[in-house]
């Protein structure tokens, strides 16, 4: 089955049980100044669980462009190491507002994933929340899902959108790749490795959480699902990592022909097959590449596919040829990507052209220094020097690092970007106010690193 055909078949399939076929909104979420992206299929509805946004229905369905780069859920340092994590996803959902609860959405999964995808049973796995004995019940009793495959956890199992908004315990579907695969099942220690891989999340809607922390029920119990499209293509095709299947398969041949590379496992191939993605889709829905909050990810991540592309040997600019096997592959679902092409090439192509001007300095910088280094940490100077002079976002540098099993000293890059902070304050320099940009990032949680990553490159 291609990846088109499992959306079409996914959405057909809920629109059959009453759902409302309701499109993907936009990446840039709508009136919520607490989210930096579109991060999972709930978003829109948000106000819809809080009783705030009714809808002419209470069943809906969706397939909902997402990117996880930055904020709660941030899956950025994931592409290229695991088998399953993007930066830009397709996450399919179907939604009750007040209407069906726990019993129906795992019967309708069970449904759809054995019946209409027809999996092998006994390949699936199923994960409750420690507290839900209600979910393990209708898994063991309603369905006849063997006891012995259902894990109890904690975190994993309870769902939020971000420190804020609704929430509630899930019950989570993982799909065995099969031995040959290394890792063990939900709970296990080893279970962050890509063999059991979990397909779709059934979020049982319960509650709000307020800023203060304080969870407050909803004023009907709803359910939020999300399966990532890709995650289920890959069990559909028989293949285990996401970037073996169609779509991505048409995205690493179109990168590899344009830069006269053979080896089409290469890891910076998918990097660059996943940036890909979420650069086009974010400059679609009008981000722009910028100093700024959400246009300074969209520029980290348009900086990291043209290193990438650098390190496969490519002279000039390349990443914005690949719009238009994406709008062959994506346009019929997304037509705003085909009508808006030309746009999206302009954009990349003149952030790779910027991009390039200084990466070739940059890197030579940072492999003297690393001739130098006594120790696996890059001195903070060179990390800052990189960034400022160069325009190397950290996370940029640490994606170098970590691909030779070095880390950065993240403390030294702090106080070199502290004191200049205080030498131009001092000359009256005029400065950008970056709290609008801590605030997107979510600097509360993760205080060192997304934060400072989060900072524009200071003129
Ligand atoms: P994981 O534990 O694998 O990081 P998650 O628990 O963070 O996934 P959820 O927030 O539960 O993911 O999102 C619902 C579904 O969306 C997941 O079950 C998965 O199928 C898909 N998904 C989540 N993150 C990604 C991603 N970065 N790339 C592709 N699919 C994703
Ligand atoms: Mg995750
Ligand atoms: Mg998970
Ligand atoms: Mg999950």
């Amino acid at each position: 089955m291609k990846t088109v055909e499992i959306r079409e078949a996914f959405l057909a399939f809920f629109e059959r049980q009453g759902h409302t076929r309701v499109p993907s909104s936009s990446l840039v979420p709508a009136n919520d100044p607490t989210l930096l992206f579109t991060n999972a299929g709930m978003n829109q509805f948000k106000d819809t669980f809080l009783g705030t946004d009714p809808r002419p229905y209470n069943r809906a369905a969706s397939s909902q462009r997402c990117v996880r780069a930055g904020g709660k859920h941030n899956d950025l340092e994931n592409v290229g190491y695991t088998a399953r994590h993007h930066t830009f996803f397709e996450m399919l959902g179907n939604f009750s507002f007040g209407d069906y609860f726990k019993r129906e959405a795992i019967r309708f999964a069970w449904q759809f994933l054995t019946e209409e995808m027809q999996l092998p049973k006994e390949r699936l796995w199923v994960t409750c929340h420690v507290s839900d004995d209600e979910a393990e019940r209708i898994w063991v009793e309603d369905i006849g899902f063997p006891a012995e495959r259902i894990s109890r956890l904690d975190e994993d199992n309870f769902w939020q959108m971000g420190d804020t908004g609704p929430c509630g315990p899930c019950s989570e579907i993982f799909y065995d790749h099969g031995p040959e695969v290394p890792g063990g099942p939900p709970g296990s220690e080893d279970d962050d490795l890509d063999r059991y891989i979990e397909i779709w999340n059934l979020v049982f809607m319960q509650y709000n959480r307020d800023a203060s922390g304080e969870m407050h029920p909803l004023p009907a119990p709803s359910v939020d699902t999300g399966m990532g499209l890709e995650r289920i293509a890959a069990v559909m095709q028989g293949v285990h990592s996401n970037y073996e299947i169609d779509l991505f398969q048409a995205l690493i041949r179109a990168a590899a022909g344009i830069l006269g590379v053979d080896d089409l496992e290469h890891a910076s191939l998918k990097v660059i097959a996943d940036h890909i993605r979420s650069c086009a889709f974010l400059v679609t829905d009008g981000v722009m590449p910028g100093n700024e909050g959400r246009g300074y990810v969209l520029r980290r991540i348009i900086r990291r596919a043209v290193r990438h592309g650098n390190k496969l040997g490519a002279t000039g600019p390349f990443f914005h040829q690949l719009v238009s096997t994406l709008a062959a592959e994506m346009g019929e679902a997304y037509p705003e990507l085909v009508k808006l092409q030309a746009q999206v090439e302009k954009a990349l192509l003149t952030e790779e052209e910027q991009f390039a001007k200084t990466l070739d300095n940059g890197l030579q910088i940072l492999n003297d220094a690393l001739e130098q280094l006594e120790g696996a940490q890059i001195p903070g100077d060179v990390v800052f020097r990189l960034y400022d002079t160069y325009g190397f976002p950290v996370d940029l540098t640490n994606d170098i690092a970590r691909e030779r099993g070095l880390t950065l000293d993240i403390a030294g890059y702090e106080a070199a970007m502290a004191e200049q902070r205080s030498r131009s304050q001092e000359s009256g320099t005029f400065r950008v106010d970056y709290n609008d940009v801590l605030k997107l990032e979510g600097s509360t949680e993760f205080t060192g690193y997304d934060a400072l990553t989060g900072q524009g490159t200071v003129s």
